[in-house]
C-alpha cells in the first residue's frame, strides 16, 4: 500500500490571523512525527504565500496547495491567477473540478481539462474532484456520471500527464453535510473509477494513481475510510480547520500506512 495522501481544503474561511494560527498549531502538533503521510494544505489564494513560506521550512510536515487556477495562460483576464504564478509561488498542488466550483462558477469538465493542462505545463499536481449529486445515485447513474467525468478529463491526457495527476472522489451529498460516505460505498466507488483508469491507461498507471475520498471526512471516520484498498488519502474540508482533526486524520493516514 502506498503512503497516503490528507489534502485539507479551507474553502473560504479563515482571517489572516486564523490562518497564521492554523498553519503554526499544525505544524507543533506535526512536530517529532517521522510522516509517511504526505500533507497539503490548500488555505484561500491569499494566504498562499503564508503556506509556501512555512512549506519551504527545512523539514516542514506538508506542501502548499490552491483550490484554484485560472485556465488561461496570462493576459488580460481580470481576477484571475495563472498557474504560472502559481508556480512562481512555490505552490506544488491545485484542486480542480471541486463540486462548488463546477455548482457555483460553471466549472465544466472542458474547464477541468485546461485547468489541469495548465498546472501541468507548470509542474503543479492538479488533484481532480468527481462526484455525483444525491439524485443521480438515487437514480442509480452515479457510476455513469463519474466515468464521464474521468472520460472527459483524464482520458484527455498524455501517459506523461496522467502520470503527474491525482483524483479525489467526492459526492457531493456527503460535501459539508456530515454525511459521510459508507467505507464500502467509498471502496466501491473507488475501484471504479481505478478500474476505468485502467482501461485507457493501463495496470501499473491505474495502481499508482493516488484516487482520495472526499465528503465528510472527519477525525472519527478518516481510520475506517483509509483502511480499504482503493483508498489513497482524503480531500478534507471542514475538518481541515481544526489542527486537532486535522492531525487526527493524518495520524490514521499514519496508521494504515505503517500497518502495511
Ligand atoms: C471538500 O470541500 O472537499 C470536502 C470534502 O468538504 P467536507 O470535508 O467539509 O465535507
Amino acid at each position: 500500500m502506498k503512503p497516503k495522501i490528507v489534502i485539507g481544503n479551507w474553502k473560504m474561511n479563515k482571517n489572516f490571523d486564523e490562518a497564521e494560527e492554523l498553519i503554526t498549531e499544525i505544524t507543533e502538533k506535526l512536530e517529532g512525527y517521522n510522516l509517511e503521510t504526505e500533507v497539503v494544505l490548500c488555505p484561500p489564494l491569499v494566504y498562499a504565500e503564508l503556506v509556501t513560506d512555512h512549506a519551504n521550512e527545512e523539514g516542514a510536515p506538508f506542501y502548499a496547495g490552491v483550490q484554484n487556477v485560472s485556465e488561461y495562460e496570462n493576459g488580460a483576464y481580470t481576477g484571475e491567477v495563472s498557474a504560472e504564478m502559481l508556480a512562481n509561488m512555490d505552490v506544488s498542488f491545485c484542486i480542480v473540478g471541486h463540486s462548488e466550483r463546477r455548482k457555483y462558477f460553471g466549472e465544466t469538465n472542458a474547464i477541468v481539462l485546461k485547468k489541469m493542462q495548465r498546472l501541468l505545463a507548470n509542474d503543479i499536481v492538479p488533484v481532480m474532484c468527481c462526484g455525483e449529486s444525491l439524485e443521480e445515485r438515487k437514480a442509480n447513474q452515479h457510476f455513469s456520471v463519474v466515468q464521464k467525468q474521468v472520460e472527459e478529463t483524464l482520458y484527455q491526457l498524455t501517459p506523461d500527464q496522467m502520470e503527474r495527476v491525482m483524483v479525489a472522489y467526492e459526492p457531493i451529498w456527503a460535501i459539508g453535510t456530515g454525511e459521510t460516505a459508507t467505507p464500502e460505498q467509498a471502496q466501491e466507488m473507488l475501484a471504479f473509477i481505478r478500474s476505468v483508469i485502467e482501461k485507457k491507461f493501463g495496470t501499473e498507471m491505474a495502481v499508482n494513481t493516488y484516487i482520495l475520498y472526499g465528503g465528510s471526512c472527519n477525525a472519527k471516520n478518516a481510520l475506517e475510510l483509509f483502511s480499504q484498498q482503493d483508498v489513497d488519502g482524503g480531500l478534507i474540508g471542514g475538518a481541515s480547520l481544526k489542527a486537532d482533526d486535522f492531525v487526527k486524520i493524518i495520524e490514521a493516514g499514519e496508521t494504515v500506512t505503517k500497518d502495511n
